[in-house]
C-alpha cells in the first residue's frame, strides 16, 4: 500500500462526463489499496471565464486590493472542482471528501495572484486517510496569515498537488495531463521525437525553462527540493487499464541516480525564441564596465541571460547579452538614456530575430567534446553560432531565428535522439 497524490488538469476536469472518469481511475487506485489524496484543476477555461467577468469591471488589478479579490473569485473554480469529484467518486461507492486551500489549512504567503506556499497542515488529511476515505484537495489556492484566500499564479495547480506530496510523504505525485510524457524534443518539429522514461529534476528544469511547457516551472524545483519523484503522465488513457501499466506510463521525473540512462550524453533538445540580443559596441575596456552596462539593467528589474564580451582592440570591446523579448523595448531605451552616456559606448544595436537552442543532460557531467560536436552538426547545416553558454548539463547557442527548425533537427540526430531508446 503507498499514499499517492493525483492531480488532474483543466481537461480532464472538463465536464461531468470527464470527472465521471477521473472518479473512476481513482476508484480503481483506491481499491487496489493505496491512500488517495487528489488535487484537480477547474474545469477547462474556467480560471479564465472568473478572471475576465473581473476584468470587465476593472480592466487592470493592479492595486494588492484588488489583486485580492482576483484570488477570491479565481479561487472558486477549483472549489467546485473538488465538490464535483468528491460527488462523483460518493456515487461510484467510494467515501471522498473535498477540501479548500483553507479547510487543509494551505499556508501561503500574502503576495496575491502569486503566493508561495509556506506550510501545510497534515494532520486533517491523515485522519481522513486512515479512516478509508479519498481526500480531494483544491489545487492553486491557499490561505495567508490573515484568512486571505490566495492563489499560486496560473498553472499553480502542479504546485499544490507537489506540495501536498511533499507535506504528506507520498510515494509518488502522478500528474494527469493532456500529453503522455515529456519528449526529447517537441514533436511539433522533429517527427522522430520520442517520449522519456525517466528525466532528472535538474534535466527537467532546464527543459522547462527553455520551453517544454508540461509542468508549472515551480511545482518542479519543489519535486526536486523535497524529493517528491513526479510523473507526467496521459489523462486520455481508458479509465480501466490496469493499474500496472498505468503506474509505469508517461515520465517519471527524478532523482538523478534513478535516471537510467537512455541515452549517452543528451537528454533532449530545448529552444526558446522569446529572447532578443542586445549589443553595445565601442565601449571603452576598463574594469567595471560590464557592471556599469549590466548594473542599470538589474536595477530596472530586467533579466539578463546569455553574456559575452568580446577581446579587446584599442582599448574597445563589444558586449552583448540576451533579455526576455518583452523586456526589449525597454532595456534599449535604458542604454541609449544612461548606460552609453555613462560608458561612452559608440552605438547600441539591438535584433529580436534570434533565438536561443541547448542540448540538456546529466551524462554531459562525465562525456567530454559534447559541446563541440554540437558546434559541429550546426557548422554540417551552415548555421551561424551568434553566443555561446555552458552550464555542467547544459549547452546552449543563440542562432538566427529563422534556423531554429532545422538546428533542433541537426541536433536531435546529431546527438541520437532519432533512434528508439535501448531498453
Ligand atoms: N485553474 C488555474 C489556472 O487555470 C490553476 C491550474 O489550472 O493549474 O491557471
Ligand atoms: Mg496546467
Amino acid at each position: 500500500m503507498a499514499l499517492i497524490v493525483h492531480k488532474y488538469g483543466g481537461t480532464s476536469m472538463g465536464s461531468t462526463e470527464r470527472i465521471r472518469n477521473v472518479a473512476k481511475r481513482v476508484a480503481k487506485w483506491a481499491r487496489a489499496g493505496h491512500q488517495m489524496v487528489v488535487v484537480p484543476s477547474a474545469m477547462s477555461g474556467e480560471t479564465n471565464r472568473l478572471l475576465g467577468l473581473a476584468k470587465e469591471l476593472s480592466p487592470a488589478a493592479t492595486t494588492p486590493e484588488l489583486q485580492r479579490e482576483l484570488d477570491m473569485i479565481a479561487s472558486t473554480g477549483e472549489q467546485v472542482s473538488v465538490g464535483l469529484l468528491a460527488i462523483a467518486l460518493q456515487a461510484e461507492g467510494m467515501p471522498a471528501v473535498s477540501y479548500t486551500g483553507w479547510q487543509v489549512p494551505i499556508e501561503t504567503d500574502s503576495a496575491f495572484t502569486k503566493a508561495r506556499i509556506q506550510r501545510i497542515d497534515d494532520q486533517r488529511v491523515r485522519a481522513d486517510l486512515a479512516a478509508g476515505r479519498v481526500v480531494i484537495i483544491t489545487g492553486f489556492q491557499g490561505v495567508d496569515a490573515g484568512s486571505n484566500i490566495t492563489t499560486l499564479g496560473r498553472g499553480g495547480s502542479d504546485t499544490s498537488a507537489v506540495a501536498v506530496a511533499a507535506a504528506l510523504k507520498a510515494d509518488e505525485c502522478l500528474i494527469y495531463t493532456d500529453v503522455d510524457g515529456v519528449y526529447t524534443t517537441d514533436p511539433r518539429i522533429v517527427e522522430q521525437a520520442r517520449r522519456l522514461h525517466t528525466i532528472s529534476f535538474e534535466e527537467m528544469l532546464e527543459m522547462a525553462s527553455l520551453g517544454s511547457k508540461v509542468l508549472q516551472i515551480r511545482s518542479v524545483e519543489f519535486a526536486g527540493k523535497y524529493r517528491v519523484p513526479l510523473r507526467v503522465l496521459s489523462s486520455f488513457t481508458p479509465w480501466d487499464i490496469p493499474i500496472d501499466e498505468e503506474a509505469s506510463s508517461g515520465t517519471l521525473i527524478t532523482f538523478e541516480e534513478d535516471v537510467k540512462m537512455e541515452q549517452a550524453v543528451v537528454s533532449g533538445i530545448a529552444f526558446n525564441r522569446d529572447e532578443a540580443k542586445i549589443s553595445l559596441l565601442g565601449v571603452p575596456d576598463r574594469p567595471g564596465i560590464a557592471f556599469s552596462i549590466l548594473g542599470p539593467v538589474a536595477e530596472a528589474n530586467i533579466d539578463v541571460d546569455v553574456i559575452i564580451q568580446n577581446v579587446s582592440h584599442d582599448g574597445k570591446t563589444d558586449f552583448s547579452f540576451t533579455v526576455h523579448r518583452n523586456d526589449y523595448a525597454r532595456t534599449m531605451d535604458l542604454l541609449k538614456s544612461v548606460v552609453v552616456p555613462k560608458t561612452g559606448a559608440a552605438e547600441v544595436t539591438g535584433d529580436t530575430r534570434i533565438c536561443k537552442v541547448s542540448i540538456v543532460g546529466i551524462g554531459m557531467r562525465s562525456h567530454v567534446g559534447v559541446a563541440s560536436r554540437m558546434f559541429q552538426a550546426l557548422s554540417n547545416e551552415g548555421i551561424n553560432i551568434q553566443m555561446i553558454t555552458t552550464s555542467e548539463i547544459k549547452t546552449s547557442v543563440v542562432i538566427d531565428e529563422k534556423y531554429m527548425e532545422l538546428a533542433v533537427r541537426a541536433l536531435h540526430k546529431a546527438f541520437d535522439l532519432d533512434q528508439p531508446a535501448a531498453a
